[in-house]
């Protein structure tokens, strides 16, 4: 049976002292300010005598090892087995999670070492490790323990993550980081505000950080009646176009969850943002659900097939030292 062990009291990176024993944390932009024995809005952080703990370090929700394309990464060591974990927290509150019982409710845990990653990675031949299935900065310290070992065994570390992250702290991080899947969840600022209980801004402007440190590809939910109009599929794509158009982008089928109750995406929908997308992008992919030609990836130069996907599954066919083995293109594919 699983239970929720008690932590290490690590004290927590990017906090500071305010009157009566209150602690004011500026790790995320939510800067929750805690009196003394509160936890933030996060759930991964106390204040415990007048300190700043990080009371789910090392807390994980689960310990799978899963094929990279699940993350989603397509174009990051295609075909690779990732050790994924991730902590019983969150910054944002979407109304629509699709992991709600791990994320927004308290769930049972396991501890993991740092140092028990690296061993536990290379018994499946593991490419590295993910950090995922919740939101992984909210272990900040954890995870920068952790990535400092993976790294230091050769082994790659990837960041599944709502992006939300004060500048600094995520700068700070980012070296560590080899890739990274970050959800945009919608184009607009009040569908931040309102649906997510989360800014879009620090979202858009880490993204812009990240190209050109570490891979990245970007992952968005299609809600019916939300966030599904042209106008946002066209600025998003234009977006992630005006900081690199090899990006990949991945529109996912939502299903009703949590406080949610729109009805599912239709497929009609994801192909209308595939459409629009592919105008501006090289790469869009269409998950959750098989709809024929978004699964594999063409070369954007010849149209050679490069990779072909099923289900989880990749097989690469056409890529050498990151180019297209037909044409010689430069097709930006990481690990192959
Ligand atoms: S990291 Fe957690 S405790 Fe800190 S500001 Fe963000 S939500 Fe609040």
């Amino acid at each position: 049976m699983e239970v929720t062990l008690m932590a290490k009291n690590v004290e927590a990176l990017y906090w500071e002292p305010r009157e009566g024993g209150a602690v004011q944390c500026k790790l995320c932009p939510v800067r929750c300010l805690l009196k003394e024995g509160k936890t933030g809005v996060c759930m991964a952080k106390k204040n415990i005598g007048g300190k700043l703990i990080a009371t789910a370090y090392g807390l994980t929700t689960a310990f799978n090892y899963d094929p990279i394309e699940k993350k989603p990464l397509y174009h990051f060591h295609p075909g690779a087995t990732i050790l994924s974990l991730g902590p019983n927290a969150c910054n944002m509150g979407c109304q629509f999670c699709q992991n709600f019982q791990i994320s927004q409710q308290t769930a049972p845990t396991r501890r993991v070492e740092p140092s028990e990653l690296v061993a536990a990675a290379n018994v499946r031949n593991c490419v590295g490790v993910a950090y995922t299935y919740t939101e992984p900065l909210m272990w900040y310290e954890y995870v920068l323990d952790a990535a400092y070992a993976v790294k230091r065994a050769g082994l790659k570390n990837v960041l599944v993550s709502n992006g939300y992250l004060e500048p600094e702290p995520f700068d700070h991080i980012l070296p560590l980081i080899d890739a990274l899947n970050i959800d945009i969840k919608s184009m607009d600022e009040e569908f931040y505000r309102k649906i997510c209980k989360g800014k879009l801004a620090p979202v858009l402007r880490n993204v812009e950080h990240t190209a050109g440190k570490a891979h990245i590809e970007i992952t968005n939910l299609v809600i019916p009646g939300l966030n599904d109009s042209d106008d946002n599929f066209e600025r998003l794509a234009k977006f992630i176009a005006g900081v690199d158009p090899f990006m990949p982008l991945h529109f996912s089928r939502y299903h009703p969850m949590y406080k949610m109750e729109n009805p599912m995406t239709p497929v009609d929908t994801l192909l209308r943002a595939g459409e629009i997308s592919r105008q501006y992008l090289k790469y869009v992919f269409i998950g959750n659900v098989e709809v024929p030609g978004y699964d594999d990836t063409h070369c954007p130069s010849c149209n050679a097939l490069l990779i072909r996907r099923q289900g989880f599954s990749a097989e690469v066919l056409a890529v050498e030292n990151g180019h297209c083995v037909k044409c010689g293109t430069s097709v930006k594919i990481v690990g192959v």
